[in-house]
């Protein structure tokens, strides 16, 4: 990979406080919480966690954190995709992890730091959830459900990470590829959205001629539809066949840490997600596409 990766070195910009932030965030009226870590928490305890969310719109190409500056806010993202990257010899950048509906953003303040190790860029614009850091703490500290679910994504994003180095080194483009649009497809829960070229290469470190040829490949045998950024998921399961086994081993390790124990309970009814699952409300495509946007769109 030769790229200077000036397509992710985007401005540094606060995310924008949604006009109808009132800090009560979802579930306050009884709506949907669309986070399924923050949907996990009790219905008690989230009323308080409530109280200190603020929603937020995130925009593609906006850098939440930057690799050795204090994380400010931890996110929950709602529809939004958040990239962590690692980066090498100072502007080559490669994608370690994708943060979703799934989860959180701000791993390292429950472990004791305060400053975050890879760059966390936004590739999928959409709303989220998002509490200061020194309120996050405390709230942390007082709960118990939020610790477990916490620390169970924290296991998930951890084997996520883990899969992704071995993934990146020996798996070939065109199974990654698959893997990577799989793993969007769980999370922004509709069948298109925007990516160019040029980005897809930084997410999976390889010239954009190999991503052209991979994409290519995938829309022959008429997996996905690729045009001029727009990828539309025509197969998903003929996608799952073409990935490269990382993307269920993943999957399976999320789902595992998950499942709840025997005689645990659950954390009230109505309102509780399974995470990456995907068959609570199907695909609705395009009804609330998400602005999954290319560098270069
Ligand atoms: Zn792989």
């Amino acid at each position: 990979m030769n790229h200077t990766g000036h397509a992710l070195v985007a401005p540094l910009r606060q995310p924008r406080p949604s006009s109808n932030g009132n800090g009560a965030g979802p579930g306050a009226r009884g709506e949907a919480i669309e986070n399924s870590l923050l949907a996990a928490v009790p219905r008690k305890e989230y009323r308080r966690l409530a109280a200190g969310l603020e929603a937020v719109s995130l925009t593609f190409g906006e850098v939440l954190y930057e690799p050795g500056e204090a994380i400010r806010h931890v996110y929950f993202p709602n529809k939004s995709l958040i990239s962590l990257l690692t980066l090498a010899d100072g502007h080559l950048a490669l994608e370690v992890g994708l943060i979703g509906r799934e989860g959180m953003v701000g791993i390292p303040l429950v472990l004791g730091h305060t400053v975050s190790s890879v760059r966390a860029l936004v590739q999928g614009s959409g709303m989220a959830m998002r509490m200061g850091a020194a309120r996050f703490r405390k709230e942390f500290r007082l709960s118990l459900p939020l610790q477990r679910e916490v620390y169970r994504y924290t296991h998930s994003l951890m084997a996520q990470i883990s899969q992704t180095a071995a993934c990146n080194r020996f798996h070939v483009v065109e199974t990654r590829l698959a893997r990577w649009l799989l793993m969007t497809h769980d999370r922004v829960k509709s069948d298109e959205f925007r990516m160019t070229h040029e980005f897809l290469s930084h997410m999976l470190g390889v010239r954009r001629v190999g991503v052209t040829k991979a994409a290519h490949a995938l829309q022959q045998r008429k997996l996905i539809s690729y045009h001029r950024g727009d990828i539309t998921v025509l197969d998903r399961a003929g996608l799952e066949a073409a990935a490269c086994e990382c993307y269920e081993v993943v999957k399976d390790m999320h789902e595992r840490a998950h499942t709840r124990a025997p005689g645990e309970t659950p954390p009230r009814e109505g309102n509780g997600s399974a995470g990456l699952h995907r068959n609570d409300d199907g695909m609705n495509a395009g009804t609330n596409s998400p602005e999954v946007q290319g560098a270069g769109a």
